[in-house]
């Protein structure tokens, strides 16, 4: 749209839309009014207008609107309030620039014009959004709820004689509409009409009332494009606010751009800032957003409900908190790794569903899967031993199953094989941990034996090396109904002694068990 950054940056070019002349108020003197319907719909324009607005009103921060990825340098983004204040005037803007074109549709050339004035969002400031917990889009909901509307009676009439009302009386059915008014989408505003005795004419409630609907199309369109908008924009206002503050607080350095769009995450790459003295930041940073789209992580359920270091929380939370769990379990197991001396991203902070990690790779170019690198016979030998070796003592030190390995969750950086991508990890003693790890073996087994390593075990063979269990079975399924016997028997004994084997026993010993 080329004639944006015109009209908003010549406000007296050209003449005003007819409304605007025709409107008894004038018009307002301060603000710059678009020329077409276009333009009124114009994302960059209502942009620009809101950034020429607050620039005035806080010329400090203006700066921030312009994305997430910012550099930290002559930005005061210190308040949070003033973050959240200015994402809702975004939101309100928009809102309003489609009230004026239904309003411009409603009045059209008619010497007498219907004002939507009162249904604007006068006052974007006076939102309270500021506190991080609170879903800023659930604050809209109008808590003046106006007493339900009495009802007309079937036979169309209440009263006696003269003082007979019908359900086409004007003052009961402008009230009525009024009321009405609470059926609209909870996203539709409807300002504190509700709360007022006022009384809508029936046309103007139905323009109201079209408004609505078509806004309601208009939102659904809106929200969808942006879950697939481009990875810049994959993260939430909410998600924007704390990367702001990372950077803001000197923590990061610059957010560079994406690394990696998931079905459950975004990852970025950020240079790392100041390190503190309790602190130390890496140079390179890779940030893993674990998106708030809900039914991504339905089928992940299974994970995370039977793991019984979250069990007593799962039931309580609601799914945007097991969404943070998600972030807080991967960052659990990254340390446990990271403490075995594990080859893995160091864990450098979690706030809420966003976890900040070193970088692994260099120069903003992450560190290649191990299935994208072509290694010579030599490197894919060394590979798969420390491979082997890195499970074992993830089973054995961490007391964790991957859950998720792959030559997909592997990179390769620096003459080795780094771990990734744990956030699904879980304990052996898991339910399925076993079955999980046997998945794994046979990634791990598939790959390396396909990739020309003669050495590598067969599944069946790796299960046994790493778990230290000693399933004989020959076939592959025998030995899934060996693995699923012995995590029945975990389960059982849960049952009867209230408390998980701390680790499998292969050999009749008795039961180890967790203090
Ligand atoms: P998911 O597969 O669940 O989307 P991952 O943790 O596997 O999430 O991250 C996705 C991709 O992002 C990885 O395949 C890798 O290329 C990149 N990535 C993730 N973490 C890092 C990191 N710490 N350093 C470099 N690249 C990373
Ligand atoms: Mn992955």
């Amino acid at each position: 749209m080329d004639s944006v950054g015109v009209a908003a940056a010549a406000p007296d070019a050209g003449p005003g839309p007819a409304w605007q002349s025709k409107c008894p108020w004038g018009a307002p003197s301060t603000t710059s009014i678009s020329c077409s319907l276009a333009d009124v719909m114009s994302e960059q324009l209502a942009k620009e207008l809101q950034l020429e607005e607050e620039n005035a009103a806080f010329p400090e921060v203006v700066a921030a609107a312009e994305g997430p990825f910012i550099t930290g340098e002559n930005i005061d983004t210190s308040s949070d309030l003033m973050l959240a204040q200015m994402l809702q005037m975004e939101f309100d803007r928009e809102y309003d620039a489609q009230l004026r074109r239904e309003e411009k549709k409603i009045n059209g050339d008619s010497k007498v014009s219907i004002s939507f004035e009162n249904y604007r969002k006068v006052h974007p400031y006076d939102s309270d959004s500021s506190e991080d917990e609170v879903d800023w889009q659930d604050t809209r909901h109008d808590p003046y709820r106006a007493d339900k509307p009495t009802t007309t009676p079937r036979r169309g009439f209440i009263g006696k004689g003269k003082d007979i009302t019908t359900k086409h009386d004007e003052v009961v059915c402008g009230r009525k509409n009024t009321a009405r008014m609470e059926n609209f989408a909870p996203e539709f505003q409807v300002g504190d009409g509700i709360g007022m005795d006022l009384k809508l004419s029936n046309q103007v409630f139905n323009a109201l009332k079209q408004h609505a609907y078509s806004e309601e199309r208009r939102s659904a369109r809106l929200h969808e494009k942006k879950e697939h908008s481009t990875a810049e924009k994959a993260v939430d206002p909410k998600t924007r606010l704390l990367l702001y503050k990372m950077v803001n607080s000197g923590m990061l350095e610059t957010i560079t751009g994406c690394i990696s769009t998931g079905k459950e995450s975004v990852v970025f790459h950020a240079y790392g800032g100041n390190s503190t003295e309790d602190k130390v930041i890496p140079p390179e940073c890779a940030i893993k957003v674990f998106k708030t789209t809900l039914n991504e992580f339905k089928n992940r359920d299974k994970y995370i409900k039977d793991d019984y270091r979250f069990k007593d929380r799962f039931s309580k939370l609601n799914p945007r908190k097991i969404i943070r769990m998600w972030a807080e379990k991967e960052m659990h197991n990254l340390t446990r790794m990271q403490n075995a001396g594990i080859p893995c991203p160091q864990v450098v902070i979690l706030k809420k569903h966003v976890l900040v990690m070193s970088f692994i790779g260099q120069d903003q170019v992450p560190a290649p899967k191990l299935k994208d690198v072509t290694l010579s016979s030599e490197d894919m030998k060394k590979a798969y031993y420390q491979i082997l070796n890195m499970m074992q003592q993830l089973y054995r030190e961490c007391n964790l199953v991957h859950a998720d390995l792959s030559e997909y969750n592997m990179l390769w950086h620096d003459g080795k094989v780094w771990l990734i991508d744990v956030s699904q990890s879980v304990e052996p003693t898991h339910p399925h941990g076993l079955e999980f790890l046997f998945r794994d073996c046979r990634n791990v087994s598939q790959f390396f034996q396909k990739g020309g390593v003669a050495e590598a075990l067969n599944e069946r063979e790796l299960f046994n090396a790493v778990s230290g269990l000693n399933i004989t079975a020959d076939n592959e399924v025998d030995f899934q109904a060996e693995i699923e016997a012995l995590e029945k028997m975990n389960e059982d004994h849960v049952q009867n002694h209230g408390k998980k084997l701390s680790t499998f026993s292969s050999d009749g010993d008795p039961p180890i068990y967790d203090e």
